[in-house]
């Protein structure tokens, strides 16, 4: 899962643009659900966040570290909770 830093300027351009619903704004700034990030596996090549942030501030989360494989499970698990 992809995470948020204390960089953000609140621009509010991303949170649209996720799949997965995963970004709202928190008590400060913007925040990732980690359970619902899927660093845009099964929805697109790129981090739709990544690609449109001002500020570049959305880095891997470094306690979420997953591989491809696990956020493909994420994905399918998100399209299809039963
Ligand atoms: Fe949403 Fe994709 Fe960004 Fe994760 S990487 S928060 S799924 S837009
Ligand atoms: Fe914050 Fe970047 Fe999202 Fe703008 S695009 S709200 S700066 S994380």
């Amino acid at each position: 899962a992809l995470m948020i830093t204390d960089e953000c300027i609140n621009c509010d351009v991303c949170e649209p643009e996720c799949p997965n619903e995963a970004i709202s704004l928190g008590p400060e700034i913007y925040q990732i659900d980690p359970d619902k990030c899927t660093e845009c596996v099964g929805h697109f090549d790129e981090p739709q966040c990544v690609q449109v942030c001002p500020v570049a501030c959305i880095p891997v989360n470094p306690d979420r570290i997953e591989d491809r494989d696990s956020l493909w499970r994420k994905f399918q698990r998100l399209s299809d909770p039963a």
